[in-house]
């Protein structure tokens, strides 16, 4: 992973102008959860660039050959960082959306399950492969799609959020593969 990314999202007040464009919404979708809405982030043009330009910074010199985004805010961010750098982009679905043949997993949460899936053919074997999404919460969505990745024989080599919830300590679910999150939250922020 490139560190001239912290640098860039550092410097100029970059990372207080992105902050202020994540909308706080309480109980949203349920009670008792805050939700990190990217809606005015993604409104703004410049802090959209700011954010593309310091997660993709982080991305070269990476052996990245691949984005794999998650349904469906991973894919906004994920797209347009494959694009930026010139590599191939790879949807992860909630079940029943994609047309091919897919490889499929599940995953329990706190209550209940959910499943993903991805295309059989969308990876080969040996490729390096970042996964991008907004927002890291329990880690489970990214634990599960690194089994996906996995399972083609491909290997994740950085896992990129805008957003972590640092107090659900997702990362311990992720291993020792390197994370880059722009913006962390402790309980309640
Ligand atoms: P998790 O599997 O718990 O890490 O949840 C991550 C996924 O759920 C991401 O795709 C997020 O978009 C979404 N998510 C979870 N919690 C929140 C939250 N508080 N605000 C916005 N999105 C969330």
């Amino acid at each position: 992973m490139s560190d001239k990314y912290q640098d860039l999202w550092h410097g100029s007040g970059r990372r207080q102008y992105v902050d202020g464009l994540i909308r706080n919404v309480p109980d949203f979708p349920e009670p008792g959860i805050l939700f990190k809405d990217i809606s005015p982030l993604l409104g703004d043009a410049k802090a959209f660039q700011i954010v593309l330009d310091a997660l993709a910074e982080s991305m070269w010199a990476g052996g990245i050959d691949a984005v794999v985004g998650i349904e469906s805010r991973g894919f906004i961010f994920g797209a347009a960082l494959a694009s930026r750098l010139g590599i191939g982009f790879v949807p992860v679905r909630k079940p029943g959306k994609l047309p091919a043949a897919v490889d499929r997993v599940s995953y329990t949460l706190e209550y209940g399950s959910n499943t993903l899936e991805m295309h059989k053919d969308a990876l080969r074997k040996g490729m390096g492969v970042a996964i991008v999404d907004d927002l890291l919460a329990t880690g489970g969505t990214a634990a599960a799609t690194a089994q996906l990745v996995g399972n083609q024989g491909a290997k994740v080599k950085l896992y990129a959020f805008v957003v972590e919830l640092s107090f659900l300590k997702g990362r311990e679910k992720l291993g020792d593969v390197p994370i880059v999150s722009l913006l962390e939250y402790g309980a309640g922020e």
